[in-house]
């Protein structure tokens, strides 16, 4: 799959290369069949260009890919808004959210949705989706070969929506996406860079209901958001 900018790049080539051919006198191409049989035969299909959430919903269908598909009643894939500049990206379904087939809706996604009232905005203007598809048994951290199969959904989301901002709640999702070890209470309060997009780390809605003395820290990374968020839309 090429990206967007590639894509308008390929055509801007293409478009520079038959002015450079007109400006030489062409007027015209040889559209015989053998001509365009020997056309189609050089290199390989580039596959699809563009991959919207709809095709990608429907790849992952009823996924069996691994153990989570036993436990799980829905797939829970992301709401919100296919074209946001912000997205949220949590560990993996809950309860409630295997119950709905939908993210964030227990009691750490109503406490994310008020956090995202506070930065001025909806739960429709935004994306929010997981690491992991499905609910791992009994809410434990996804395992690193669950996570594995599944960061292909998300590379994915991420290259259809291009959103500027990346927010990543809590350890899992901040540490898969930075591919790194280092605590949470050293990746929040700045931002990172994941392919191109600025990354912030911050504390998970769940963890918050657990220790709300850290809100504060929340609070202050939402803040920094906003910020660029305001500065860069
Ligand atoms: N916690 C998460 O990480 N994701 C959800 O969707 C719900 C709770």
């Amino acid at each position: 799959m090429i990206s967007r900018s590639e894509f308008i790049k390929s055509i801007d080539g293409l478009k520079q290369t038959l002015e450079d051919l007109a400006g030489k006198g062409h007027r015209g191409f040889d559209c015989s069949d053998s001509s365009l049989e020997k056309l189609a035969g050089w290199g390989a299909s580039p596959g699809p260009i563009f991959e919207t959430l709809q095709d990608i919903r429907l790849d992952v269908g009823r996924c069996q890919r691994c153990r989570l598909a036993k436990g799980r009643k829905n797939v829970v894939f992301g709401s919100g808004s296919p074209a946001a500049k912000l997205l949220f990206v949590g560990e993996g379904p809950g309860f409630e959210e295997d119950q709905q087939g939908e993210p964030f809706v227990g009691p750490a996604g109503q406490l994310l949705t008020k956090i995202i009232a506070a930065i001025h905005l909806s739960r429709e203007q935004v994306y929010i989706c997981n690491i992991v598809k499905c609910r791992p048994p009994q809410n434990r951290n996804p395992q690193p070969d669950e996570i594995e199969t599944c960061l292909q959904f998300l590379d994915r989301q991420i290259a259809a929506i291009q959103p500027d901002f990346i927010c990543a709640l809590g350890t899992v999702a901040s540490q898969t996406l930075l591919n790194t070890a280092t605590p949470i209470s050293r990746l929040r309060g700045r931002f990172h860079d994941y392919k191109g997009i600025k990354l912030l780390p911050t504390y998970h809605p769940a963890y918050l209901l657990r220790n709300p003395e850290k809100k504060r820290d929340v609070w202050e990374d939402m803040k920094m958001l906003m910020k660029e968020y305001q500065y860069e839309t």
